[in-house]
């Protein structure tokens, strides 16, 4: 096999291999996309969750108000209708001083009853917009997950297509070339490499020595001498 057929078959290998990561790639990204919003759903239901325990509290607290202000308003009836029996000057006395201390109580709870439900209210009104959240979260991370799947029923099938071609380009190289491309196999981004503005690597972009070039040009199997990659000429390329 002369070098030109070599350097052809290397390129076909290159774009091949080059699909194959890109598909990965993809699939990577749709994976990263889906988990984020898995992320996001999580915290919004974790602030969800809060805020719903902060408005159970709060009704708590409104309706233990409302329950006190109710019995000290029974209390006040009660004391007005002894006024009218009380037996002496000193028990009407007694009687007027507990009923505007009951009074005083009474304005003081009715206050606090409606600080009580409007921060009821106000909670709640943020608890149905963390709730509206968690919903878009949901929706959100449905679409990212039909997305992966398309994306993934699509290239996986891609991905099998074209590795099976690329096996058959390797199996038609030299043997030489074979065994460097099964033993680089592991490399990250595929196991070549092509020579760039003459004497780069094109992985790793240091530059080769010229005997390593030359080596490449005549067909002969050469790695990087920096990061290992079987190297060839692209087609582009003049030499
Ligand atoms: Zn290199």
């Amino acid at each position: 096999m002369d070098a030109n057929e070599i350097s052809r078959l290397m390129n076909q290998l290159y774009l091949t291999l080059e699909r194959v990561n890109e598909l990965r790639y993809q699939i990577e990204r749709a994976e990263r996309v889906a988990s984020v919003k898995e992320v996001a759903l999580k915290n919004a239901i974790g602030v969800y969750e809060k805020q719903s325990a902060l408005k159970q509290k709060l009704t708590v607290a409104a309706q233990t108000l409302e329950r006190e202000a109710t019995q000290v308003a029974e209390t006040l009836n009660r004391r007005r209708e002894q006024l009218d029996s009380a037996k002496s000057d000193r028990e009407y006395e007694a009687l007027k001083l507990q009923i505007g201390m009951d009074e005083a109580k009474n304005d003081r709870l009715a206050d606090e009853t409606l600080t009580a439900l409007s921060e009821l209210e106000e909670a709640d009104t943020v608890l149905n917009k963390f709730r509206q959240n968690v919903q878009e979260c949901d929706n959100a991370l449905e679409l990212a997950k039909n997305s992966l799947k398309t994306i993934r029923r699509a290239s996986e099938k891609e991905i099998l297509e074209t590795e099976t071609r690329a096996k058959d380009i390797i199996g038609s190289l030299p043997r030489e070339y074979v065994g460097f491309c099964s033993r680089l196999a592991h490399k990250e981004d595929g196991p070549i490499a092509p020579v760039v503005d003459k004497d780069y690597c094109g992985a790793c972009n240091q530059s080769l020595p010229p005997d390593v070039v030359l080596k490449v040009s005549s067909g002969v199997a050469t790695c990087c001498t920096s990061c290992g990659k079987l190297l060839f000429i692209p087609e582009s390329s003049d030499s």
